[in-house]
């Protein structure tokens, strides 16, 4: 039974891998070139909506499933991490609106969804029955779908506290190391070549030199504190260029997220779109008007050919990677797969991992 590994990339998914792998007895060194909360990842600046239906629209059954099981796991991995935080985290459905003017776009996507999914993961909401779960919502709003099962986490909370646990059951953190080639069963840092029975490579945009069809997907966001505003649920607004949400935190705290840019450029917020992201969350409750902004970033999402994602491997080395908007939708799902293709336990679920030269 191999038991040593060392995984290079502490965003989500290296993490919430560390973690399993470590739940399993195995010897984990993580690696990471950012400091302990991954600041230099994609990870550090998501949105951390957990909406696995939005992803049926683009035309993924794989997300789709990963995060409608991750869904599943996400309640009992926070209960575990208690000791070392309070992890934000809610799961009391997500909506879709439209105003009068994108109604047959709205119109479209419904039908679109329908036939997707049961009757109990989506639900077409009257005027009166959206103003009663949310009450605050903009009275010009005209149509609303409520998914029931979704839900939001805080990034930056679950990275903290997957770190904090890593730290106390013993695995060895190597952070602010640069790493300068994973190959199998070894990992090279400025320093070092350490060697592993298996190096798990989960550097997102940071493996391009050893996937050649990795690109990276420009998302921007915003951050701010809106103490007028009480909504309880991630808000998507029909909106022609982007996805966009706006997706409750503790404190008043709210994101408006998030372009989706075919662009590897990570240079700060255009203009542009800030005005969009902005209008867009004024449609959603005027009282963002008066909110504070405290933070805008920029990352970009590593994204594979089908923007769906991938774990390649041959004896010694796996690459784990392609998470593109969805990696806290669907690490825990993806952790549970690699973990099982490592240790052997049982056959892999879904159709993800390829044997590679
Ligand atoms: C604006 C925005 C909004 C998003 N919203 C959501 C959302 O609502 N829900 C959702 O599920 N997902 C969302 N995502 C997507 C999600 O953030 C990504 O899918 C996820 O972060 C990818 O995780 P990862 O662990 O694969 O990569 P990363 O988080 O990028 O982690 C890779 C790590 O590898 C390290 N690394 C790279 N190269 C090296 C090296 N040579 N040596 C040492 N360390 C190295 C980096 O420092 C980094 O910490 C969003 C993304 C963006 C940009």
């Amino acid at each position: 039974m191999e038991s040593k590994v060392g995984i290079v990339g502490a965003g989500i998914m290296g993490r919430m891998l560390a973690h399993e792998l470590l739940l399993k007895k195995w010897t984990v060194t993580l690696y990471d070139r950012g400091q302990t909360l991954a600041d230099t990842s994609c990870s550090y600046v998501a949105g951390g909506m957990l909406c696995p239906i939005s992803e049926l629209v683009e035309g993924s059954r794989l997300v789709y499933e990963l995060g409608v099981q991750s869904l599943l796991r996400w309640p009992d991995i926070i209960a575990s991490l208690k000791e070392f935080q309070e992890v934000y985290f809610r799961r009391e459905g997500s909506l879709l609106v439209a105003h009068c003017s994108d109604r047959d776009e709205w119109k479209r996507l419904h039908d679109r969804l329908s036939p997707l999914v049961s009757s109990h993961e989506m639900k077409k909401l009257t005027r009166s029955q959206f103003s009663e779960i949310e009450p605050e919502l903009d009275c010009r709003i005209m149509e609303a779908i409520l998914f029931p099962n979704e839900g939001q986490i805080d990034n930056r909370e679950i990275l903290t506290a997957l770190g904090s646990s890593l730290q106390k059951q013993g695995a060895n953190l190597r952070f602010a190391e640069e790493v300068v080639s994973v190959k199998p069963h070894q990992v090279v840092t400025k320093t070092t070549s350490d060697t592993f029975d298996w190096v798990v490579d989960c550097r997102g945009l940071g493996a391009r030199t050893d996937l050649k069809d990795l690109r990276g997907v420009r998302g921007e966001i915003i951050t701010v504190i809106a103490p007028e505003v009480r909504i309880n649920r991630p808000v998507r607004v029909m909106h022609p260029r982007h996805p966009v949400y706006v997706v409750p935190r503790s404190n008043s705290k709210y994101l408006v997220g998030a372009t989706c840019l075919e662009t590897d450029d990570q240079g700060p917020i255009t203009v542009r779109s800030m005005l969009e992201l902005l209008s867009a969350s004024f449609l959603v409750h005027p009282g963002f008007a008066e909110a504070k902004i405290i933070e805008t970033n920029v990352q970009c999402r590593p994204a594979l050919d089908d923007n769906n994602p991938q774990v390649r491997y041959r004896r010694g080395l796996v690459h784990v990677n392609g998470l593109y908007r969805n990696g806290f939708l669907v690490a825990p799902a993806l952790a549970d797969e690699v973990t099982q293709l490592l240790t052997q336990s049982s056959q892999p679920r879904w159709d993800l991992c390829r044997e590679v030269a």
